[in-house]
C-alpha cells in the first residue's frame, strides 16, 4: 500500500468509527473492543475498501462472525445485519456487480479530503 492509501484507511477508520457512533453495529451488542469492518471484504473487493457505505463498526466477536472466522455464527450475524441496516447492505449488492477500474492518486486525494471535512463536521457536532 502507498502511502496515500495507507492514510485513507486510517480516515476511513475515523470515519467509521464516528458514523456508527462508537458502537457495535449487532442489535443490542455493547461489546467495546471495536473494529472497522468492511462488508464487501478489502480481499475479494479491494476497489471499494474506502467507500462509506462499505464500512461497518462491529465488535472483535462480531467482526469474525461477519468475516467467517467463526463460522458456525456467520450466516445467523449477517443475516440479523442485514436485516437492522438494509441500505448499506442493498449498497454492497448493488456495487458487487459494477466495475471500477484502478484508484488514479488524483481520486485518492480528493477521498482522502472528503473524510478530512466529514470527520472535521463530525467532531464539531461532538
Ligand atoms: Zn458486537
Amino acid at each position: 500500500m502507498t502511502n496515500l492509501e495507507k492514510t485513507l484507511t486510517n480516515l476511513h477508520g475515523k470515519f467509521v468509527h464516528h458514523a456508527w457512533r462508537h458502537r457495535c453495529a449487532f442489535p443490542n451488542c455493547t461489546r467495546t473492543n471495536l473494529q472497522h469492518a468492511h462488508i464487501l471484504s478489502k480481499g475479494a473487493f479491494p476497489h471499494w475498501r474506502w467507500e462509506e457505505w462499505n464500512g461497518i463498526l462491529l465488535c472483535a466477536f462480531h467482526h469474525d462472525c461477519f468475516d467467517g472466522r467463526i463460522i458456525s455464527e456467520q450466516r445467523i450475524v449477517k443475516e440479523m445485519l442485514r436485516e437492522r441496516w438494509p441500505w448499506f447492505f442493498e449498497q454492497a449488492d448493488k456495487h458487487k456487480k459494477m466495475e471500477h477500474g484502478r484508484w488514479r492518486s488524483d481520486q485518492l486525494h480528493k477521498k482522502a479530503l472528503e473524510f478530512r471535512r466529514i470527520l472535521e463536521t463530525q467532531n464539531n457536532v461532538g
